[in-house]
């Protein structure tokens, strides 16, 4: 039931909308590795210098003054897909004509929000503290087009990191998007359409300000460089029963219980922290 269901969302996605296809072709190539044999992931994964994730021990680090980040279009509402790739669950906005767009906070251009995904546990460590979830919203450099071109440009690539703390009550920001989640876990490759509009400001923190700077790589293959990484100090809150959601998803050799890559060598690389120098009231501009 699940696949007919399956089959008539991606019939549906191949007549109405070339994104979905793009999307379930995406998840097909990505499909044949696994966090099982990170050892055995492509030349770059394991030869690498500046590679992520990292932990990022905070007595060690340079503080920065970068701008104010300013965010364009997250308070817009939008339907999304929700993608089932076999290593995460995957959100693509259906923004057909406004793409949300970052610029400032230390980052060289204009990045667009290509798309959302999880990882579980986190991928990034707080002075050796692993959180539960962590989530990552893949930017790139409007001057490059799209993400697969930019990927391979030095900063043509950004990733802001969220991390989850649990709390005991459901985050409900994320109630449009658990359902469809539900709907494509045990299939690798499906895409379900959200039936309600949300605004991707749910996946920043409130406050922007606070957060870790540092020049490394995709955490999947092929472990591209030269990708500009943010890790926010602000948390956001997910319940127990929201992280299952996840941990349901279905990977090409079983249930994907966790999603992270081991951490990786700094090899002598600046990480900042960005301390704002603007007063609070100016500093809540995802909203
Ligand atoms: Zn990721």
């Amino acid at each position: 039931m699940v696949q007919f269901v399956g089959f008539l969302l991606l019939t549906f996605g191949a007549a109405f909308a070339s994104y979905s296809s793009y999307n379930n072709q995406r998840a097909e190539e990505e499909s044949h590795w696994s966090y099982d044999d990170q050892n055995d992931w492509p030349e770059l994964c394991n030869s690498g210098t500046r590679q992520s994730p990292i932990d990022i021990r905070t007595p060690s680090i340079e503080q920065s003054h970068f701008s104010p980040f300013i965010f364009s279009g997250y308070s817009e509402r939008f339907f999304a897909d929700v993608t089932n790739t076999g290593h995460t669950v995957r959100i693509n906005l259906r923004n057909d004509s406004k793409v949300p767009t970052v610029e400032e906070g230390g980052l060289p251009g204009t990045y667009a929000l290509d798309s959302v995904h999880f990882h579980w546990n986190s991928e990034h460590t707080i002075n050796g503290r692993r959180y539960p979830a962590e989530l990552h919203a893949v930017h790139y450099d409007v001057k490059y087009g799209n993400v697969d071109n930019a990927i391979t440009h030095e900063n043509g690539v950004a990733v802001f990191a969220i991390l989850f703390e649990i709390s005991s009550e459901d985050n409900e920001n994320f109630n449009p998007i658990m359902p469809v989640i539900d709907e494509v876990d045990d299939t690798v490759g499906m895409t379900a359409r959200t039936d309600q509009r949300f605004s991707p400001n749910i996946f920043f923190p409130r406050d922007t300000s606070g957060y870790y700077r540092y020049i490394g790589s995709l955490t999947t293959p092929d472990c591209n460089e030269g990708v500009i990484w943010t890790i926010f100090r602000n948390v956001l809150r997910i319940s127990e029963s929201q992280v299952s959601y996840f941990t349901n998803i279905q990977s090409e050799t079983g249930l994907l219980t966790e999603n992270y890559r081991t951490l990786q060598a700094v090899n002598n690389r600046p990480v900042y922290e960005n301390i704002s120098p603007l007063p609070k009231i100016h500093q809540r501009l995802v909203y």
